[in-house]
């Protein structure tokens, strides 16, 4: 069997320049970055006549840890609806080097549903995430140099809140102490790194509407506090400027290919727990302007994914979300049956059964909760038994969700077509309802409260002592009726990662809350958040090769 990457090499790739025409963009249109990627100007494209494409949010349910396909179906779905004659397109999140070089290895989609060049959108691509990197460590020297240089803002090195961040999984970094040396040599603090993607850089990348957006909102970001206790924000040190400077390219979306050729803009990558883990607003814009389809994906499971992209992305862009795609795996069912992760290519359709509670949880709160019709995408793999796959379309069937049998992965978008025709269904039938699980003017308090409560089927919410001060502090500075980004993890319905399927009669525990100002959320801590994840004792980087001719091989 051939892997990820073979098939991506042995695909047909064809010139941007046909991509985009496709979309009705001429080439003198696209800025390139070689002969297969091209960055896209927005304000040229916006331009061009608007086709309004419905919006198609690919979710899942709670995972395993090796992912269920999310990537996989959002890419195979939209060569589908193109092979049905819709025209479809991608938008979706950059791959961080992270785990690339890590366990999870790439994220450009897997199988025959891919996006090309495979190799270079999972390496540096069209170089954002640099971009972003230095804009946010710009910050970062400003502001120490700011306390070095005489300190005028008063700002108390032990309270400076941001870090800086480097695109890698390097557990080394997270706790440091720098300013080390002579007295010239800056001012001694402890500090730290994140990776990028972490950074709130990326989160406002995502979610700027324009360059001019971008700038304001990135001179918004809460940096450290005075000795009296005052906020001291990005534009306090005059760096929001600099900071666009250094993005002006890289927030122009990135336009590339799938393996059967649909147009697929790939652009911006933030977390899916401390942020709303999802590609940049202006990808999603522009594939809904430019295709009858737009097809994008949230991070994580329903609860955290599929919430952010419906709470924080949708409502702070304005956009309407126009279907839910739930993405499902006999594996994952097992999982949440309480299957252990060694023994999950056996057939046990008791197992299955016994985790169908955590998908019709999720199909129940994207119906009722938001108001999105709803199709279940069952990703099928080589080791999914028929009794198995057929328990879980009883299931759906018996609360009236539709599902399909999905085979992108092994056959591309041919293996969608019956997802595509459901999704063209459910969209053509119903008229638009799409609401918020919240009211962002609400007390942050209740705001927690109905997320747990209606999302994740919680009794109640529990903060601590740190977090309810950081509230009265978040209400002082009007920084209080902003969304909710939970960070919490992605296993589970609760705060427990061990709690699986679909359970009952927990509380949420808020640790901590923390704000991106600029960004425009508050992040309820749940549980320990890694913001600079480590690399495994077998890191995917001993496997990744290239060869003389600059062939890559081992990346996955
Ligand atoms: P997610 O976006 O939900 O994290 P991905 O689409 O990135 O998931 O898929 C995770 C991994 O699983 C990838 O390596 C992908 O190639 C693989 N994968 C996805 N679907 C299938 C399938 N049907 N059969 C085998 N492997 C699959
Ligand atoms: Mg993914």
């Amino acid at each position: 069997m051939q892997t990820d990457v073979q098939i991506a090499q042995s695909a047909h790739i064809k010139h941007i320049d046909q991509i985009a025409e496709k979309m009705g963009i001429s080439p003198d249109k696209l800025e390139h970055y070689g002969k297969y990627k091209a960055k896209i100007n927005p304000q040229d494209a916006f331009r061009l006549p608007e086709k309004k494409g419905k919006l198609i949010l690919v979710t899942a349910i709670n995972p395993t840890p090796a992912g269920e396909g999310k990537t996989t179906v959002t890419i195979g779905l939209t060569d589908a609806l193109n092979h049905i004659g819709k025209q479809a397109i991608v938008a979706m999140r950059e791959p961080s080097l992270g785990p690339v070089f890590g366990i999870k290895g790439g994220a450009a989609g897997g199988g025959y549903a891919q996006v090309l060049p495979m190799e270079d959108i999972n390496l540096h691509f069209t170089g954002d995430f640099h971009a972003i990197s230095a804009a946010n460590n710009l910050l970062a020297a400003v502001l120490d140099n700011h306390i070095y240089q005489g300190n005028t803002l008063n700002i108390d090195p032990k309270r400076v809140i941001w870090r800086r961040v480097v695109d890698m999984n390097d557990r080394q970094l997270r706790h440091i102490i720098n300013g080390l040396g002579k007295p010239t040599d800056g001012v001694m603090r402890p500090d730290g790194f994140d990776i990028t993607v972490a950074s709130e850089v990326m989160a406002i990348f995502c979610l700027a509407n324009d360059l001019m957006d971008l700038k304001e909102r990135l001179g918004k970001i809460l940096v450290a506090y005075t000795f009296d206790n005052q906020p001291i924000y990005a534009r306090d040190l005059k760096v929001n400027g600099a900071m666009a400077a250094l993005l002006k390219d890289a927030i122009k979306p990135n336009l590339v290919q799938t393996i059967e050729g649909s147009p697929a803009f790939v652009h911006g990558g933030p977390f899916a727990n401390i942020a709303h883990g999802c590609n940049s607003v202006l990808a999603t814009k522009l594939a809904q302007h430019l295709g009858e389809y737009a097809v994008t994906e949230a991070g994580f499971g329903a609860d955290l994914g599929a919430e952010k992209f419906c709470d924080i992305k949708s409502r702070l862009a304005n956009l309407k979300p126009d279907c839910a795609v739930v993405v499902a795996t006999v594996r994952a069912l097992k999982y949440n049956g309480g299957v252990e992760k060694t023994n999950l290519n056996t057939e046990n359709v008791n197992a299955v059964k016994q985790g169908l509670p955590n998908l019709l949880k999720h199909i129940n709160n994207l119906k009722t909760g938001f108001r999105l019709p709803v199709v279940v995408a069952i990703n099928r793999f080589v080791s999914d038994s028929d009794a198995e796959l057929a328990e879980i379309q009883a299931a759906c069937n018996a609360v009236g969700a539709e599902v399909s049998l999905t085979e992108v992965w092994g056959k591309g978008g041919k293996g969608g077509e019956d997802l595509a025709r459901k999704v063209v269904a459910a969209v053509e039938s119903s008229t638009n309802q799409f609401q918020f699980a919240y009211d962002e003017n609400d007390s942050i308090i209740n705001k927690i409260n109905a997320i747990a409560q209606k999302i994740y089927g919680a009794t109640g919410v529990e903060l601590s002592a740190e977090a309810t001060a950081e509230i009265a502090n978040l209400e002082r500075l009007g920084l209080d009726k902003l969304p909710i980004c939970m960070a919490k993890t992605q296993y589970s319905l609760s705060d427990n990662a061990t709690l699986l399927g679909c359970p009952t009669d927990f509380t949420i525990h808020v640790r901590g809350i923390t704000v991106s100002a600029g960004a425009g959320f508050i992040v309820a801590l749940c549980g320990a958040m890694m913001k600079m994840p480590g690399l495994p004792k077998s890191p995917a980087a001993e496997k990744i090769d290239v060869d003389a001719n600059g062939v890559i091989s081992g990346l996955f």
